[in-house]
């Protein structure tokens, strides 16, 4: 039995809704089937005011075992290093975390906020907001660089605006029976086995970018969104063509760009007006390349795929 407690910090919630849409395994799943036991979720809990405090204290006290903390949201600071801007059970959310990660086995950042500071810490960042163990990309965040749980684990950061609900509950399923050893992280701390392929791998659209055929607007079957719509999957680490959302489609593949929400810089550019669903060029190259691609590389790589593009990739291919 390996008990659970997820807390909010600076967050709109969307990875809690999104972890309730999880499929395989699903949340009820985690407790029937892998014997998690949820002592408390944002959503989910059914305490409330001092019964909340005491689950809380109770573990702090190591009066519960706290086997897992999850962190949603960001660590919000403001104002001047206070954190009362985000108060929580009669204090600061940050002094419930930072207790919390002292006495847990495992520490799950979930989402953006919480792994890197995603949207809340944007420039010019309002509610001096950080990620648990990132500051985008900068390693240290609220618990610092050296931190590492109980287990000896730094923060495992699974990041998404959201996240997708299966890489939570399976992340939760490998730690909750005993296979955390096997999970190998990226340099963000990100469990590798989601986030070492990119968002293009299993694009339908990748014949399209080989032949530099351009998607010009949002949901046209055709073509493919890096050259104009600013899809960002061949440079962002996410399984997001593979791990398919509601089991059926992705962004890319409805036409809409990948927005790269599981890279530490998202967004892109602190949202700057034009810089989002618009490739951004210096002299008709595009500013980020494809992961490993340099400029001449991808100059010539273009070159030829225009002279080379058969007639049918212009056309329609996926008809109904
Ligand atoms: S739409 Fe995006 S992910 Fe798909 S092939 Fe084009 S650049 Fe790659
Ligand atoms: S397609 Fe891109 S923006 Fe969309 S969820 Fe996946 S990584 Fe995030």
């Amino acid at each position: 039995m390996a008990n659970i407690l997820w807390l909010q910090g600076g967050a709109c919630s969307g990875n809690t809704m999104s972890f309730l849409n999880a499929e395989e395994p699903s949340a009820c799943d985690l407790v029937t089937d892998f014997g998690m036991n949820i002592l408390w979720q944002p959503s989910l809990g059914v305490e409330l005011g001092d019964n909340v405090k005491k689950i809380l204290k109770d573990c702090i006290s190591g009066e519960l075992k706290l086997d897992i903390f999850v962190f949603e949201g960001t660590v919000v600071n403001a104002p001047d290093g206070t954190g009362e801007w985000n108060r929580f059970a009669g204090r600061p959310m940050k002094e419930w975390v930072r207790e919390l990660c002292d006495v847990a086995d495992f520490v799950v950042a979930l989402g953006d906020c919480a792994t890197w500071g995603g949207i809340p810490a944007t420039a010019p960042n309002p509610t001096d907001s950080e990620g648990l163990q990132f500051l985008k990309r900068d390693n240290g965040g609220f618990l610092g660089a050296d931190f590492k749980a109980k287990a000896g684990l730094p923060v495992i950061n699974i990041p998404g605006c959201p996240a997708h609900p299966d890489w939570v509950t399976q992340i939760l399923v490998a730690i909750a029976t005993g296979r955390a050893g096997d999970l190998a992280l990226d340099e963000f701390q990100r469990p590798k086995t989601f986030f070492q392929s990119f968002t293009q791998t299993g694009c339908t659209r990748n014949m399209h970018f080989a032949y530099k055929v351009s998607t010009t607007e949002f949901a046209q079957r055709k073509g493919c969104l890096f050259y104009d719509l600013g899809c960002r999957g061949p440079m962002t680490h996410s399984p997001c063509n593979r791990i398919l959302w509601n089991r059926v489609s992705s962004k890319t593949r409805a036409g809409m760009p990948c927005l790269g929400c599981t890279e530490p810089e998202f967004p892109f550019f602190d949202l700057a007006p034009g810089t989002v669903f618009k490739t951004q060029t210096v002299m008709g190259v595009p500013k980020d390349l494809p992961a490993g691609v340099d400029k001449k590389g991808y100059i010539k790589l273009t070159g030829a795929a225009k002279v080379a593009m058969p007639k049918w990739a212009e056309e329609d291919i996926f008809v109904v």
